[in-house]
């Protein structure tokens, strides 16, 4: 589906991260965790042209589409023409798809995420408690920084539900096979989600499969153009 998303708002969540709100007439339902492909038509792009792809990092319950994403110190001309978008600029959308979505909730479920790639486990945690599911869920997140993306709502879902837990990591702190053992005593349970730039998943996957997990339990989400 086509859609034109006009910008109502737009919130700086940490130092160079800033989420985008959109509203999307006709777009009322998504499976939290899918993503949005949008196109931002603007003068002189670069070589990675005008269009890109961002998980939905809000609910459908929120009533607002929300992606969120970082500013580098020397972007593309398509986040630049993004951060500088005026409030109540109309783009172009296509979407939502994916299939990066938890599928029954009553299952154990180990997240990993790097930096940016916290979007898609707002959205699906979030979507969870709101129809009164268990967050049967580990949260692994690692950053550059201390500025965890989320973390106040992260915070406030581990207060409210004891079966969730979160677990942070700074760099140069990284996550550890142990960390994972210690989540996961029994590595063929588990559903696992991976969701970041490309190289820490992959890096990632790869750590999975050697320690035993079985294929078919890990579920990836690449964030590409990260490095
Ligand atoms: C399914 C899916 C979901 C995604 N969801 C998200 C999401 O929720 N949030 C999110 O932030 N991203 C998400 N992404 C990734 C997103 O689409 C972009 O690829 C990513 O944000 C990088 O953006 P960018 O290419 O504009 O580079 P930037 O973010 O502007 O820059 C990233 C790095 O690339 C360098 N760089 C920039 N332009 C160039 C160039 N022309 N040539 C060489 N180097 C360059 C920069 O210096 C910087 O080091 C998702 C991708 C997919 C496929």
């Amino acid at each position: 589906m086509k859609f034109n998303p006009t910008l109502t708002r737009k919130f700086e969540e940490a130092p160079n991260t800033f989420s985008f709100f959109f509203e999307i007439e006709g777009l009322t339902s998504w499976q939290p965790g899918q993503f949005l492909r949008y196109t931002l038509p603007h003068d002189n792009p670069d070589d990675r042209r005008t269009y890109r792809w961002f998980t939905i990092s809000s609910v459908p319950h929120e009533g607002v589409v929300r992606l969120t994403t970082r500013l580098a110190p020397e972007s593309s001309t398509f986040k630049q023409a993004l951060f500088d978008l005026p409030i109540g600029s109309v783009i172009e959308a296509e979407g939502p798809k994916g299939d990066f979505t938890v599928d029954n909730p009553v299952e154990n479920h180990i997240f990993i995420a790097g930096g940016v790639g916290i979007t898609p486990y707002r959205a699906i945690l979030l979507d969870l408690e709101h129809r009164g599911e268990p967050l049967n869920i580990t949260l692994l997140y690692m950053n550059g920084d201390q500025d965890f993306v989320f973390k106040p709502e992260l915070d406030r879902l581990a207060k409210s539900h004891p079966e969730f837990k979160v677990k942070y990591f700074i760099s140069p702190e990284q996550i550890e096979e142990e960390d994972i053992r210690q989540s996961a005593p029994d590595l063929q349970k588990p559903i696992f989600y991976l969701s970041g730039p490309e190289p820490m998943v992959e890096v990632y996957e790869k750590t999975l499969l050697d320690m035993g997990v079985p294929n078919e339990h890990i579920k990836l989400d690449y964030f590409p153009g990260y490095e």
